[in-house]
């Protein structure tokens, strides 16, 4: 082969890819020989010399790898909180990858970054003034969000962190229901892990307004610098919704930085009868949320929302960039088109994202944020959420109704803890850790786990948009035949799940 890459026309192959993928998505593998492991052997070769041409890697990519990928995007995956993308987040995402490889410069891409951006402020009534910035992930909008927390509370100081440096003493407050990402953005923002103090909750993992007013007040009279409060709107194990309105009263009354992170449970605000627990959220400073969970984008997307983008920029900015002087005018673009008429797409970069955050080359995601909500609207997104939240809910009612099936924690969200349990066990967690691992051997009900008050929970999370009632029926029918087999199995061996720990 030359190096002659193809690069004619793109729609053969993806049409081909198509197929593949479709293949994959309806479980008919071309090559089932493939699957448990054998690919691991097929893919291990050295590095080619020669290429194989682009026919030969579309046949590979969809025989020897799509064919192997991820559980996530299955129907009955409710672990963690991730999801396979729709449609129309593929379709806007592959757009952007061809049309507009970065986000900057005057392209309809970039327009819809700020325009997509405005919409998550309007869809999840946060106040109108909240600006906000693309990234790859919840990890990263943390960051930012806290990035621009800290800027804010060393500035009143009289010190620029983006520019001088991080001064000792700067503190974080946040639960231990809240995502660890927020102990790594504290680190890596030079706060320093250690700098996150934990503050108590209550029964249901909701951050306790007394404790917290407690902290502040000991690190204020330690001469310690307040960040930011970190309230959840959405835990990731439970999900939980800190009660935003007492915490706000604190956060204004010793003027600190609200942060919410929602990326997971934002979207929740749809339902109208979760919506008053986010009562408070409009006093924030800033809100995260992934449009990669709920809303279904393809991963890669987390939006930071703040109501004062120049802090992020102060806190992020690369300060002056000699070697791209002259390169576009950058600032008006009527004015470097003059006559023409026509504003070519890099004659101004337009808006600095790459100064509000970490990434300087990055996709624009806007895109895929307007394709979502452009083909199923505010209401189609409320449906989805409101359907997930039964689905919790209906699955909560059923473990009740169940005598071997015990309910660890009544969902606030589209998360449901609970696990099986029966009369002589004595380790239920145990019992319940080798149900899981076999409901993940079966594969058609993919829960994950968590720890409910020292008892493991089975946690689904229903976010998927091809996750639906089917899931909930089979779950349950899983757990409870499953976890009858693995109780007569350790009662006929007279080994047992028992008294592993006499208990
Ligand atoms: C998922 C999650 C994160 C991390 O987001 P990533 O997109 O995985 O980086 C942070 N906070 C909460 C509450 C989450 O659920």
């Amino acid at each position: 082969m030359s190096d002659q890459a193809e690069c004619g026309a793109l729609s053969p192959a993806l049409a081909q890819l198509g197929e593949y993928l479709d293949r994959f998505s309806t479980g008919l593998h071309g090559d089932a020989g493939l699957r448990r492991r054998h690919w691991q052997k097929v893919l291990q070769r050295p590095l080619p010399v020669d290429g194989i041409g682009l026919d030969k890697v579309l046949w590979e990519l969809g025989e020897q790898v799509i064919p192997n990928g991820s559980a996530i995007p299955l129907p009955g995956f409710t672990s963690f909180i991730t999801t396979g993308a729709t449609n129309a987040g593929v379709l806007a995402a592959l757009a952007a990858m061809v049309a507009a490889p970065q986000r900057i410069g005057l392209t309809a891409f970039q327009e819809l970054e700020e325009l997509s951006l405005d919409w998550l402020v309007a869809l999840f009534r946060l106040p109108a003034e909240m600006k906000g910035i693309y990234s790859s992930g919840g990890s990263t909008a943390n960051l930012l969000a806290l990035g621009a927390a800290r800027q804010q509370a060393f500035e009143r100081r009289g010190h620029d962190c983006g520019r001088d440096g991080v001064p000792a003493g700067g503190r974080l407050f946040a639960t231990a229901a809240s995502h660890r990402t927020i102990h790594r953005a504290a680190a890596v923002l030079g706060l320093g892990r250690e700098a996150v103090i934990t503050v108590d909750c209550d029964a249901q993992g909701r951050m306790c307004p007394r404790a917290l007013a407690r902290q502040i007040e000991g690190v204020v009279s330690a001469g310690l610098v307040p960040v930011a409060v970190v309230a959840n709107a959405g835990t990731t194990a439970t999900g939980a919704i800190d009660p935003l309105a007492e915490i706000a009263v604190l956060t204004s009354r010793f003027n600190i930085w609200l942060h919410v992170d929602g990326a997971y449970g934002l979207p929740g605000i749809l339902d109208e009868r979760v919506r008053p627990r986010y009562a408070g959220i409009e006093q924030a400073d800033s809100v995260v949320v992934d449009p990669h969970k709920w809303l279904g984008a393809p991963v890669g997307i987390g939006a930071t929302l703040v109501k004062d983008r120049g802090l992020l920029q102060r806190a992020f900015t690369q300060g002056a960039a000699d070697y791209l002087e002259g390169s576009f005018c950058g600032a008006d673009a009527e004015q470097a088109s003059p006559s023409s008429g026509f504003v070519h797409s890099l004659d101004a970069l337009g808006i600095p994202y790459s100064d509000f955050g970490v990434e300087l080359s990055a996709p624009p995601r806007g895109v895929v944020v307007w394709a979502l909500l452009r083909e199923i609207g505010a209401q189609g997104l409320a449906q989805r959420i409101r359907r997930h939240n039964d689905m919790a809910r209906s699955l909560a009612e059923r473990v009740q109704a169940h005598p071997r099936l015990q309910l660890l924690q009544a969902p606030t969200l589209s998360i449901c803890c609970f696990r099986y349990q029966v009369a002589g066990c004595t380790d239920l967690n145990r019992l319940n850790r080798q149900l899981h691992r076999r409901l993940i051997q079966d594969g058609r009900s993919l829960p994950s786990t968590a720890v409910v008050d020292g008892k493991l929970a089975l946690r689904p999370c229903f976010i998927g948009a091809r996750t639906d009632w089917a899931q909930v029926d089979d779950l349950v029918q899983d757990v409870i035949r499953i976890g009858d087999e693995l109780w007569a199995h350790s009662n006929s061996r007279g080994t047992s799940t028992v008294d592993v720990k006499g208990t």
